[in-house]
């Protein structure tokens, strides 16, 4: 019987749980998460849609949403068939009603939204900093913040907790082991909110939670093995998903992509060593020569897009060049389905996607007619909105009844 087997690794949108479960009762509960993962990533489906993509049948498909319906953590609301023509039916989304704080902080701004199970961004605030701020000061603001936000929470949400994404290094227990953007070292982040805050706090690295949710939401989604790097002027980040499940490597930080060494003869890198991936290919050069300062992404798209100058163009292709040998070593290494890049590395991509696809194309023996396909990150800005929110709703998607049970 096809219900006896768990759902996860059917089609299912990369849900991270274990298969040692084996109780009648762990298998339900491990359904039921299968079913709050494919909503809350896929939006709104309907019951014989989430048929399909579970592999349960009908009968178990109806029993697991009234149970979500009962927790309150999805609501019906009417969908079109797919395909044909036909009357909307009535499915089922993960509810915007069930909510976590989404912190980002880089060494110039920090910023706080308010973010919905199903990707609703609610509410959003940003404080500019004139300079990196300490872990003491972050605290500070994010509480401020916080609290202007605490009223609406309390009148119309439930709370599950708040995710941070930041820039540098950080074990499973939410500790930044080091951030050389903010200079922070040894700093036990998750430990320092949530007695602020007083609520559940996770930590990750911006990078790996970046990947995550572009396989969740954005371009790779469905995509089982992908590659994602991210740059910017803090450097290099990177998030490796093999079979669905964010590689974390034994100190949990695996993915630092943006330190390989392309250069030994190069500059010194923050890390120590010299030429590493991030001091060669950084938008830093590239916007000294245009002669501006603290471009975004979409603007840095239009100077390129634009510029004439030898010397602009001369460094970018330098850089390009230098990326794509990165990428093939990393292609070749991972054999991934997918390559995303995201930020300054996507904006590389629009200048000259030939000469990096030309790199991501295989050709080691074994590989013959297998492609590699190459991506710019889609969610862009919106996805470090709601990006760090992910590791908050970790607990309720893996386990729906028992997180429910704590708010
Ligand atoms: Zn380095």
């Amino acid at each position: 019987m096809i219900d006896d087997l768990p759902a996860v690794g059917r089609g299912a949108s990369p849900a991270p749980v274990a298969v040692t479960r084996t109780t009648n009762e762990d298998v339900r509960a491990q359904n039921l998460s299968a079913v709050l993962h494919l909503v809350h990533a896929a939006g709104a489906q309907s019951r014989s849609e989430i048929g399909a993509v579970t592999g349960l049948n009908r009968s178990t498909v109806t029993a697991l949403v009234q149970e979500l319906l009962d927790l309150r953590l999805v609501r019906e609301e009417s969908v079109k068939p797919t395909g044909r023509v036909g009357r909307p039916s009535l499915g089922v989304a993960a509810d915007d009603d069930v909510v976590a704080l989404s912190i980002v902080v880089d060494p110039r701004a920090i910023s706080v939204a308010l973010v919905g199970l199903g990707s609703a961004v609610h509410s959003r605030v940003r404080h500019d900093l004139a300079s990196p701020p300490s872990p003491r000061r972050f605290a500070h603001v994010v509480a401020s913040l916080v609290d202007g936000m605490r009223a609406d929470i309390d009148r119309h949400y439930r709370l599950v907790g708040a995710g941070v994404a930041v820039p540098g290094l950080v074990d499973s227990r939410g500790t930044v082991l080091l951030s050389p953007p903010l200079s922070w070292r040894r700093e036990q982040l998750a430990h320092r909110l949530s007695d602020v805050l007083r609520m559940p706090v996770a930590v990750g690295n911006d990078a790996s939670v970046g990947a995550m949710a572009e396989t969740r939401f954005g371009v790779a989604r469905g995509v089982r093995n992908v590659l994602y790097l991210s740059g910017s002027m803090s450097g290099i980040g990177g998030g490796l998903v093999i079979d669905g499940s964010l590689l974390r490597g034994t100190s949990g930080f695996a993915g630092e992509f943006g330190h390989t060494v392309v250069n030994p003869s190069s500059a010194l890198c923050s890390c120590g060593r010299r030429g590493c991936l991030q001091v060669e290919v950084n938008p830093a050069t590239v916007l000294a020569l245009l002669g501006r300062r603290g471009l975004d992404e979409d603007e840095l798209d239009i100077e390129l897009s634009v510029a004439r100058d030898p010397v602009v163009l001369a460094e970018v292709a330098r850089q390009v060049d230098v990326l794509s040998v990165a990428l093939t070593n990393f292609v070749n290494a991972f054999a991934p389905e997918m390559v995303v890049l995201s930020g300054y590395l996507g904006v590389l991509l629009a200048t000259s996607r030939e000469r990096l696809s030309e790199a991501v194309r295989l050709h080691p023996v074994g590989s013959e007619g297998r492609t590699v396909r190459l991506e710019r990150a889609r969610m862009r800005s919106h996805l470090m909105q709601i990006a760090p929110a992910e590791l908050a709703f970790e607990a309720v998607l893996n386990d729906p009844s028992a997180a429910t049970s704590q708010l």
